[in-house]
C-alpha cells in the first residue's frame, strides 16, 4: 500500500490511473479504523480497479467547544489495517496542506444542513462538504463510498454531488454493529464502562420502534414520544434529536412507511453518540 501526503502527489497518482483507463475509489475517513470503516474498504474494492481511503482529521467539521483536540489517532494501527483490506493508497494529507494559508471558500449545501445534527453542531456539514469536495478534486475518483451510519452526511453528500454535476457515483454501506448492537464508532471509545452499558438504548430504540410498527399502526408523533421516554428513562442519557425522516428529503414522515427511517441523536456523559435505522425492512 502506498501511503501518499501531499494533494499535490495524490492528483498526480490518480491522473495517471485515470489516464490509464483504470477506476479509483474513494472512502473518506477520519481513521481510527473499526469494522465499519474495513467494511466500507472492502465494498469500496468490488467497485472500482483501486481504492484509495483518505485519512484526514478534519478541522473545519469540528465545532470550537468539540474533540478536535482529543479525536482518537493511531496512523501506525490504521495503516496496517488498511493494507490488510487491499487498499491501493492511504491519502493522509497535513491539515496545513488542505486548507494553506489564504484559504477562503466554504462549500454549502442549502436546508439539508441546518436540521438534526446541524442544529446542535453548526457549521458541521459546511466542514464536511468542503473538505469532500477537496477530496474529489484531490483523488479524482469514479464513485465514493460512505457509511450509513451518518445518514444524514450520506443525503448531503448525494445532494452535493447531483447540485454540482459530478460524475461521481455514491455507495452507502449498511451500519455495522458491535454484538451487541451497539453501532460501531470511533468516539465509542470516549465511554466509560456504565456510559457503554447506557449507549445501547441507541440499538433499543430502533429495536422497540420496529416492533411497536409491527404491533399496532401507531402515529409518528406518538412513537417519537415512546422513543423518547425510553432513552430518558436512563439518567445518563440526554436526548438531542428523535426524528422520523423520509430518507432522501429528510422532511418528518407523517405516516411510518418503507421509506421512513429513525435518527438519533443522544449525549451520554460528554459523549454525542448517533444511530439510525429504517423501521419496516425489504418493503
Ligand atoms: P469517520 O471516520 O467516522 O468520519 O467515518 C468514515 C466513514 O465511515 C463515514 O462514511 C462513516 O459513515 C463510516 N462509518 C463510521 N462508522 C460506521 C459504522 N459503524 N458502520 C458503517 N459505516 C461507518
Amino acid at each position: 500500500m502506498k501511503i501518499i501526503n501531499s494533494p499535490a502527489a495524490m492528483a498526480a497518482w490518480s491522473d495517471k490511473i485515470n489516464r490509464a483507463g483504470k477506476t479509483i475509489a474513494l472512502v473518506p475517513t477520519m481513521g481510527s479504523f473499526h469494522e465499519g470503516h474495513l467494511s466500507l474498504m472492502r465494498l469500496a474494492a468490488t467497485k472500482a480497479d483501486y481504492v484509495v481511503v483518505s485519512l484526514f482529521v478534519n478541522p473545519i467539521q469540528f465545532g470550537p467547544q468539540e474533540d478536535l483536540g482529543r479525536y482518537p489517532r493511531d496512523f501506525e494501527r490504521d495503516a496496517s489495517l488498511a493494507g490488510k483490506q487491499g487498499v491501493d493508497v492511504l491519502f493522509a494529507p497535513d491539515a496545513s496542506a488542505v486548507y494553506p494559508e489564504g484559504f477562503r471558500t466554504v462549500v454549502h449545501v442549502e436546508g439539508l444542513t441546518g436540521i438534526l445534527c446541524g442544529v446542535g453542531r453548526p457549521g458541521h456539514f459546511d466542514g464536511v462538504t468542503t473538505v469532500v469536495a477537496k477530496l474529489f478534486n484531490m483523488v479524482r475518483p469514479f464513485c465514493a463510498v460512505f457509511g450509513e451510519k451518518d445518514f444524514q452526511q450520506l443525503v448531503v453528500i448525494r445532494r452535493l454531488v447531483a447540485d454540482l454535476n459530478w460524475d461521481i457515483r455514491i455507495y452507502s454501506h449498511p451500519i455495522v454493529r458491535e454484538g451487541d448492537g451497539l453501532a460501531m464508532s470511533s468516539r465509542n471509545s470516549y465511554l466509560s464502562a456504565s456510559e457503554r452499558k447506557s449507549a445501547l438504548v441507541l440499538y433499543g430504540s430502533l429495536k422497540l420502534a420496529r416492533r411497536r410498527v409491527l404491533e399496532e399502526d401507531v402515529a409518528s408523533a406518538r412513537l417519537v414520544e415512546e422513543i423518547r421516554e425510553f432513552l430518558t428513562a436512563d439518567s445518563r442519557v440526554s436526548v438531542e434529536y428523535v426524528n422520523l425522516v423520509n430518507k432522501d428529503s429528510l422532511l418528518p414522515s407523517r405516516a411510518v412507511d418503507s421509506d421512513t427511517v429513525l435518527l438519533l441523536s443522544v449525549r451520554i456523559g460528554s459523549t454525542r453518540l448517533i444511530d439510525n435505522g429504517k423501521l419496516i425492512q425489504g418493503v
